[in-house]
């Protein structure tokens, strides 16, 4: 049995998130595998050491001076190593090589970035007296540039049978050796793949909440931590703007039906929660039936009638062409007998409606086109919905009792997600009721 635990920039932001860091791993025998991100922010308003790196990049690409933001780098650094007394990772040297590739201008801006996780991981593997192996050496791209799961496999090989490793997240290399870093915050995308290939019983993401929260806390600040949620949940629940893992990271260890755990760094006697498959949710964790509440701004409603519309043949077809001609994609669409409405992003519409109003009028030739703004979705996710009778009287009956009316409604056919649209006047109020109907 052996965990994969990833620690992220907050809990590796100063000598003394570092300490806490070292007694979670030692506290545990089966934290086999560290993966590390680059130090955080240490306060608001301080900067993430990748921030750093990409602005000493971009200085010395274009051939300026970039001194004060590598010192700066190079003081929180030698700080953590002075502190932590660990003059063994030889940070300084490693500095020293990375200053002189940016002056030469050999260094890519890849490469820059790496390094924050790269002397992360030698502070790291030092101070916990673990081996350190290097991202580059596990993690490959093909020539494309996308993740080559069979040559990370092959690589990964020896992994497995070391006692513990420190590895740096974020990046990997391409078949010629050379750094390619994941997209922002894809150290979770290297902890997933570490825990896929070394078979972890768990994938462990250390953090600096208590887990996800079954909604947004500025809008209801007594909002509770989940314990437990499926991927399929919390897909649907980030896809409507609840911030968590990087998207990529799910899939390399829900795959492998590995469970991942969210975890505090300033607060490991936290639950945390549980990311697992629905089968596994629903036997093993006691869970509400709602497993969060997520909503976004910023949606513009369409909505078609025609007589006997649902009889057209090749009536959405053609909407879905025109709104497809203006690279526009279509959130929702709920249909009646004579009338059909699409829910469309407002960053995607922005100056083409004009356009698309005269195209559906003269392509569609509808008895009415309305158009409403400002409209907010809202979903309520959970897989205890499903079969679940008066759950929408349930969340209809709080709407209306707290005055607001919705203008669509929409549930998936697996009936673990509903959403209703409101007007975004009422959007926080919406997410309070539904809040206090399902959660409290
Ligand atoms: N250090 C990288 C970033 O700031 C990757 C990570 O933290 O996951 O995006």
């Amino acid at each position: 049995m052996s965990k994969t635990a990833k620690f992220g920039g907050s809990s590796l932001c100063d000598a003394g998130q570092f300490r806490k860091v070292a007694d979670i791993v030692r506290s545990d025998r089966e934290r086999r595998f560290i993966v590390v991100s680059a130090p955080g922010k240490r306060f608001s308003g301080d900067e993430k050491i990748t921030d750093l790196l990409y602005r000493c990049a971009a200085l010395a690409g274009a051939r300026e001076d970039f001194s004060v933001p590598f010192s700066k780098i190079r003081d929180r650094f030698l700080s953590i190593e002075r502190d932590l007394a660990v003059e063994q990772a030889d940070i300084g040297a490693a500095l020293d090589e990375i200053e002189a590739a940016l002056r030469t201008g050999q260094a890519s801006r890849d490469f820059v970035a790496s390094r924050g996780e790269y002397l992360c991981a030698r502070l790291m593997a030092a101070y916990l007296h673990v081996p350190m192996v290097d991202a580059a050496e596990l993690i490959r791209f093909d020539e494309s540039g996308k993740l080559d799961m069979m040559a990370t496999e092959r690589c990964c090989l020896d992994l497995r049978d070391m006692p513990m490793a420190v590895i740096p997240g974020f990046y990997g290399a391409m078949p010629d050796g050379s750094v390619r870093t994941f997209s922002r915050g894809g150290s979770d995308i290297t902890g997933a793949i570490v825990a896929r290939m070394v078979k972890a019983s768990e994938y462990e993401n250390w953090t600096d909440v208590d887990g996800f929260m079954m909604a947004d806390p500025r809008i209801v600040p007594q909002a509770r931590t989940m314990h437990a949620v499926s991927y399929t949940e919390l897909r649907e629940l980030s896809y409507m703007g609840a911030t968590v893992l990087h998207e990529e990271s799910i899939f390399p260890v829900r795959q492998a039906r590995i469970p991942i755990h969210v975890r505090n760094t300033n607060r490991p006697e936290a639950g945390g929660t549980w990311i697992v498959n629905e089968g596994t949710l629903m036997k093993e964790h006691r869970h509400s039936l709602v497993a969060g509440i997520a909503g976004r701004r910023g949606f513009t409603m369409i909505t078609l009638t025609k007589d006997n519309l649902h009889k057209q043949a090749g009536f959405a077809y053609t909407l879905l062409k025109i709104l497809d001609r203006h690279d526009v994609a279509v959130e929702s669409m709920p249909s009646g007998i004579d009338n059909l409405t699409v829910i469309l992003n407002d960053t995607d519409i922005r100056g083409k409606m004009d356009q698309i109003y005269h195209e559906i009028r003269t392509e569609l030739k509808p008895d009415t086109v309305e158009i409403a703004s400002s409209i907010a979705l809202i979903a309520t996710v959970g897989h205890g919905m499903a079969r679940t009778l008066g759950v929408a009287a349930r969340l209809f009956t709080a709407l209306s009792a707290a005055g607001i009316s919705s203008r669509i409604i929409d549930q998936s056919p697996k009936e673990m997600n509903l959403i209703v649209g409101v007007d975004q006047r009422d959007f926080e109020n919406a997410v309070r009721a539904i809040y206090r109907a399902f959660c409290e």
